[in-house]
């Protein structure tokens, strides 16, 4: 994985600096993120090394896609760790612009989500997928990617960025990446360091409760849904409580809940709070 002898990828900080560096590239590959990089960011940036002639990682902790109450203060940011795991992944250049660049007035002109703004994610954070999508637009026009590499983590993030692109005609190519888990089945995250060690234990319980719902997957939705709120109930009554908010079946394009005779595709998600840390997780299946 390590590449010692890469050269330290080139920081841009706005978008002039980046249009300048851009000019010099090939076919670009984007991999937006909002810094604080593990490994399923790595996952991302050699997806995107395999699809391109160059990669740019943008970082920026976006204060649009979060609600008053969240935690955009204490969000970790480590922009030099991040630099070296990018020098280490090969990642051409850095964009890291600065709020004031990305936001130098009021954000009076955003990008309305549609239907799928509203549900789950979008109804637990109003604004939120709002916020994602301004903010992923004025990313594309600022670097021009010709593709660009999402978590299947953030599931109902990719569909709403797979759908902007389509209506809204960005012409780029949007490639999803399956989720990278730790050994123990926890999804890789920026807030898994909010986790004391026993907050991490209880939260295995989401990755359990997919894995329990995908194995049930043959008995069709109510059976699926069902597996998994038994592993959930009992995690709700751990000595470090898994709070849940949301367990859903839905369809993989418009996130609606399936009806209990769907067979085909469908994406299995949770969200849950484990002490002040809030975590989500997913699961693609085949009905
Ligand atoms: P973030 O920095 O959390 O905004 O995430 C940036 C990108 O990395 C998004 O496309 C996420 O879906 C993706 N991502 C975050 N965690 C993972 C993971 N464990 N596996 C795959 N992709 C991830």
């Amino acid at each position: 994985m390590t590449a010692p002898d890469r050269a330290a990828p080139v920081v841009a900080r706005t978008p002039e600096e980046l249009a300048r560096i851009r000019a010099g590239l090939g076919r670009t590959a984007l991999v937006p993120t909002m810094g604080a990089l593990h490994s399923g960011h790595r996952g991302l940036i050699a997806a995107a090394r395999e699809r391109a002639e160059a990669v740019v990682v943008s970082v920026f902790v976006n204060p649009l896609q979060f609600g008053p109450g969240e935690d955009y203060e204490r969000y970790p940011r480590a922009f030099d760790d991040d630099l070296r795991a990018c020098a280490e992944e090969g990642v051409d250049v850095v964009y890291a612009p600065g709020v004031e660049t990305m936001y130098p007035g009021e954000q009076i002109v955003t990008v309305d989500p549609g239907p799928i703004g509203d549900v789950l994610e979008g109804a637990s954070r109003p604004g939120h997928f709002r916020g994602v999508l301004t903010v992923v637009a004025k990313l594309f026009h600022m670097v021009r990617p010709d593709v660009a590499v999402f978590g299947q983590k953030d599931a109902q993030q990719l569909a709403a960025i797979r759908r902007m692109v389509r209506d809204l005609a960005f012409g780029i190519t949007v490639v999803g990446v399956p989720t990278v888990r730790d050994h123990d089945g926890l999804a890789t995250s920026s807030r898994n360091v909010y986790l004391s060690e026993d907050e991490r234990a209880s939260a295995l319980a989401l990755s359990r409760a997919l894995l329990s719902g995908a194995d049930a997957s043959v008995t069709g939705p109510v059976g699926i849904l069902g597996a998994a709120r038994e592993v959930l109930d009992a995690a709700a009554a751990d000595t470090v409580p898994v709070e849940l908010d949301y367990l859903a079946l839905v369809d993989a394009h418009t996130f609606a809940e399936v009806p209990p005779d769907h067979r085909g595709e469908a994406v299995l998600l949770v969200a849950a709070r484990v002490g002040s840390t809030r975590l989500i997780d997913n699961v693609p299946l085949t009905l």
